[in-house]
């Protein structure tokens, strides 16, 4: 048996087994090794049900009363009751409706899951369930839980997992051997075997210790070798005319915010030097992010070289065009709007015209990724919202521009050797390649924390726009009891007769029914380790310039964003897109109803508009025109409107299950009003009365400052919701958590020493193709 044996070849695995296996990506005996448990159960620690507290618990009890039916298509659920000498406590389980024939078994069972307050009460919410003999005769009082294998019972997985057990405790180690001694580390083998083995808590401590430093150790290294390379590379030298930006900036009907001034002169600056701009514009919403992208456009122009703004949506691509035509055309910057719902005749026109040069600004949607469009000389990019676009996508648009032909570019396309950056060519003597980039400047509304930007995007510039534009009332944020609904929609009303508009948010669903958030993020992590994998072999300039760019997915991942990632690589995966489609099913399903409730109350004789995820692309934007044009009053909606939209006349934010969403997010929301003179108002309504006492949703409530809320959330609720999006997402970090800063400090100790000791890490096999990967992930170009 090796890693690479595959699993159809182990004890037990039939053919069925072997294609479930296959769908979830566990294919060789080496995936299996690195499917680490999600969680552990310690069934050591058992609770008497009377001194229960919320979080994760284990209560060892009789089962009664058990109901198991369908409320709706594609909803069950199947409900207990569990009693010790102590109390009681209800069970609840979504779709699982072959729990009902395993309890009614009877006996003692142990129960361990989430105690936590729910559909008005507290109970455990589809917590594992085994008979207390079960746990006896197995011997383990402490279980590891693995993600679910669609078609596989846990049982079966451990069975196989303990096949293996003989290859785990081989296994090679993966970091220098002086390295693990020197940090004082469990051996690699040791760490994975008490990992999948643990006979008790602090075998599983000792494991995540040893398999967290690893990965620290592969993203630190890897973000240390982009810095390297950045210095190598070269980028058109834009001059900077003076003149023209004086009388831009006179021209603009506001006055420019110190912030924006200071981005534009960082932007300015990169331009002049040279090197090629990897720099992150970071602004809250409504910060005015579009007039610093312009300002640069017209120095690229001024300078001859052309622009292109790449924005998530039609409707973005659209507004942006308008606003950046009237701003720059004045200064014989003419701009195009290249996307895909233009007729063909316009559009070669317009592709023309971006190849002869008299287009120099261009805005445009993923059309402008097609191979027919080509630029004459495009010297800076601008990706919009950039965590809506996925790996592939950035490549492309970057590999748009005209590369001097001299032989470093040849060989970063592909000729010959694939590229090695490492500052060890140096020390050899041997000048590093060399190639001519075009600048880039990515935005996004999602501040990034801090610490998150020093040690993983090590290399990367960030302006903030952190002072909003004079005149901007501060958005009023009102925790709405559900009882309180009637009363809030009575006001709303008044807003609607005033003019205004409505957005109404619905619900995420994502946890309760199906079958649980942990599991949606690994299968985000499958999901995207594919995409990547694909892009990781591409060598040509392309390839290196999009390394990655995974800086937003970094930080903010809404549910909506990791649909859009999965639809890519999900076809490749049958069973996720399954799951996703479930998800989305029962999404849609809460936009309706609460399109349908709307339409029996105070606001039926209002003009209620509805967008979805499911909708095709045109019909999003055509019901978003419709807005815009002010035909509808109210639009009910998923997370969808969640990215860039500026309907300034727009003053209401309604959030319905508020309490579901992550600080970030819900902050991204409320941001879509507050564009305009208008008063404008953000509701957050719970779903129970009781979650109105939220620490997150008064935060929320008091603050209006997006950098302040992305500390608070930290703070609240952890590293989760921020990055913790981007560690189980993108950068398939299974173990170490980015907030631990002693670990990252250890670590880069760790790294120091190892080069004064004269040990190269990317000669250690086991973890070379782990830094690559991660190198690609960590940059934005
Ligand atoms: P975002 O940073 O969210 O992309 P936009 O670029 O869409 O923000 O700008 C939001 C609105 O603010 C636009 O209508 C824009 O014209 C306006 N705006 C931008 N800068 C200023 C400023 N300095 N003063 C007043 N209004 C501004
Ligand atoms: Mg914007």
């Amino acid at each position: 048996m090796k890693l690479s044996t595959p699993l159809s070849d182990i004890k037990g695995v039939g053919e069925k087994t072997w294609l479930q296996l296959k769908a979830a990506g566990l294919v060789t005996v080496g995936d299996l090794i690195q499917f680490l448990p999600r969680t552990y159960e310690d069934y050591t620690k058992v609770s008497q049900i009377s001194e229960l507290h919320p979080g994760n618990v284990v209560v060892r009890g009789t089962i009664s009363q058990i109901s198991s039916r369908y409320v709706r298509r594609g909803l069950h659920v199947t409900t207990a009751v569990l009693s010790d000498g102590s109390g009681k406590v209800p069970m609840t389980w979504f779709n699982q409706p072959y729990r009902a024939k395993h309890l009614a078994g009877g006996g003692e069972w142990l129960v361990a899951g989430e105690f936590a307050f729910s559909q008005r009460r507290y109970q455990l919410l589809n917590p594992s369930v085994r008979s207390s003999e079960e746990v006896i005769e197995s011997g383990n009082a402490i279980v590891p839980i693995y993600r679910q294998v669609s078609g596989l019972k846990s049982t079966q997985l451990r069975a196989l997992i303990e096949e293996i057990r003989p290859v785990i405790t081989m296994l090679p180690e993966l970091l220098p051997e002086q390295l693990v001694s020197h940090a004082n580390l469990s051996t690699y083998a040791d760490a994975m075997v008490a990992l999948h083995f643990p006979e008790n808590s602090s075998d599983v401590e000792r494991g995540k210790q040893r398999i967290g430093f690893q990965e620290l150790v592969e993203l630190l290294y890897a973000s240390e070798l982009n810095r390297a390379d950045n210095a190598a590379l070269e980028s058109y030298v834009i001059d900077f005319d003076l003149e023209a930006v004086k009388q831009f900036v006179a021209a603009l009907p506001f006055r420019l915010t110190n912030d924006q001034r200071r981005a534009a002169w960082d932007i300015i600056q990169n331009f002049a030097s040279g090197i090629p701009m990897n720099r992150l514009l970071q602004g809250d919403v409504g910060s005015g992010k579009t007039v610093v992208a312009g300002l640069a456009a017209l120095v690229a122009a001024r300078a001859g070289y052309q622009t292109a703004i790449m924005a998530p949506t039609e409707l973005l691509a659209r507004q942006h065009a308008e606003t950046l035509a009237q701003l720059l055309e004045p200064f014989g910057v003419n701009v195009g709007l290249l996307i895909g719902s233009l007729s063909k005749k316009p559009k070669d026109q317009l592709k023309q015209q971006i190849a002869g040069g008299s287009i120099a600004l261009t805005v445009g949607t993923h059309a402008l990724l097609q191979e027919s469009v080509t630029f004459h000389q495009l010297g800076f990019v601008v990706i919009d919202e950039q965590h809506r676009f996925g790996v592939a996508q950035r490549q492309k648009l970057l590999a748009k521009s005209t590369v001097a032909d001299n032989g470093a570019t040849r060989r970063l396309q592909g000729e010959g050797k694939p590229l090695e950056f490492t500052s060890k060519g140096k020390v050899e003597g041997q000048a590093p390649p060399r190639a001519v980039l075009p600048h880039l400047l990515a935005m996004t509304a999602t501040p990034i924390p801090r610490s998150l930007q020093l040690t993983v995007y090590g290399e990367l510039e960030v302006s903030l726009l952190q002072e909003k534009p004079v005149g901007r009332k501060p958005i009023i944020t009102k925790i709405i009891s559900p009882t309180s609904r009637t009363g809030l929609l009575a006001s709303v009303d008044k807003e609607i007769e005033q003019g205004r508009q409505v957005y109404v948010v619905c619900p995420l669903i994502e946890e309760q029914e199906g079958r649980g958030k942990r599991e949606e993020g690994k299968i985000g992590t499958a999901m995207v380790s594919e995409t990547i994998r694909q892009s990781s072999s591409d060598n040509t300039l392309a390839g290196l310039r999009a390394r990655g760019a995974g800086l937003a997915e970094a930080a903010t991942l809404s549910s909506e964003n990791r649909r859009i990632i999965s639809a890519g690589a999900a076809m490749k995966q049958p069973p996720v897109s399954n799951f996703q489609s479930q998800v989305s099913n029962m999404e849609l399903a809460s936009v309706t109803t609460e399109y349908e409730r709307l339409q029996k109350t105070v606001l039926k004789h209002r003009r209620i508009g509805l967008l979805h995820g499911k909708m095709a692309a045109d019909e999003k934007d055509a019901v978003m025109r419709r807005f815009v044009a002010r035909e509808i009053d109210v639009l009910v909606s998923t997370t969808v409107v969640e990215v860039g939209v500026d309907v300034p006349n727009a003053t209401v934010m309604i959030i319905e299950g508020a309490e579901r969403f992550g600080l970030a997010q819900l902050h991204q929301l409320r941001g879509r009003v507050g564009r305009s003179e208008h008063q404008s108002y953000c509701y957050l309504v719970t779903t129970e009365s009781k979650q109105t006492t939220s620490l997150r949703l008064r935060e929320l409530e008091h603050s209006n400052d997006g950098f302040y809320l992305a500390e608070k959330d930290l703070e609240l609720r952890g590293p989760g919701e921020i990055y913790g999006r981007m560690q189980h997402g993108q950068l398939n970090l299974q173990v170490a958590s980015l907030a631990d800063t002693r670990a990252i400090v250890a670590v880069k100790r760790a790294i120091a020493w190892a080069k004064e000791n004269s040990i190269d890490l990317l000669q250690y096999e086991g973890m070379r193709e782990r830094i690559e990967r991660y190198r690609r992930l960590t940059t934005l170009n």
